[in-house]
């Protein structure tokens, strides 16, 4: 079996990977179960920490590797928290607390839209990286709904066309629309024409 480490910590999104890239025969190990240590993030665009990321993995266990730089960037805001959405919620105490901030932001201003985006680096020893870029727009909800799941911001973003923050939807639902899911999908396709050896 084709054997795919995610380079992250993040058990979430390593979920998500696992949803799509395990049916199609793929094993996924993650970088807890590889014992990689973090890796510093010090690019200035999610493709540049996509990268890093995967180079950083790839080095550690010399296996095909996938990395995921992604953000939530809100459009009143100048699309920030963006490139530093996982910081920006650290430093506000955590996800409950950081929803609080924004809101507190947002307060006086008309529009709530904002677009999740997600840069993946596919990195192979010996070849030249791929990049895959999924977005999906929507806006974000006062009122956090987490019944499902609780991966950073989902439980305050409504995607466009539902009336439910990501929080609230079954991982099949998001990953059919999902930033992420949108850039799995190009992997995919690439993969059909390249396939990992
Ligand atoms: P990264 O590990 O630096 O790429 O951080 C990405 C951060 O963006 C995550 O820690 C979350 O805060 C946020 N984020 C990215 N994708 C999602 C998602 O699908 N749902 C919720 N939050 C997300």
């Amino acid at each position: 079996m084709k054997k795919l480490l995610i380079a992250t910590h993040n058990k979430h999104k390593l979920q998500e990977f696992r949803l799509v890239l395990e049916p199609l025969g793929i094993q996924i190990v993650g970088s807890d179960e590889m014992n990689i240590p973090d890796c510093d993030e010090t690019g200035t665009t999610f493709q540049e920490n996509s990268f890093q990321k995967a180079l950083w993995g790839m080095e550690h266990c010399q296996l095909p590797t996938i990395a995921d730089d992604s953000g939530l960037c809100i459009h009143a805001l100048n699309d920030e928290p963006g490139l530093f959405s996982a910081r920006f919620a650290k430093e506000n105490g955590g996800y409950p607390n950081t929803f609080k901030v924004l809101f507190e932001k947002l307060k006086n201003q008309k529009d709530w839209t904002a677009h999740f985006t997600c840069c993946l680096c596919l990195v192979i020893p010996k070849k030249e990286p791929q990049f895959f870029v999924g977005n999906v727009s929507g806006h974000l909800t006062t009122k956090p709904d987490s019944s499902l799941s609780d991966f950073g911001y989902d439980p305050i973003f409504v995607p466009d066309g539902f009336d439910k923050p990501f929080g609230a939807l079954p991982a099949d639902t998001k990953k059919n629309l999902s930033h992420r899911g949108r850039a799995l999908e190009l992997l995919i396709a690439y993969l059909k024409d390249n396939p990992l050896e």
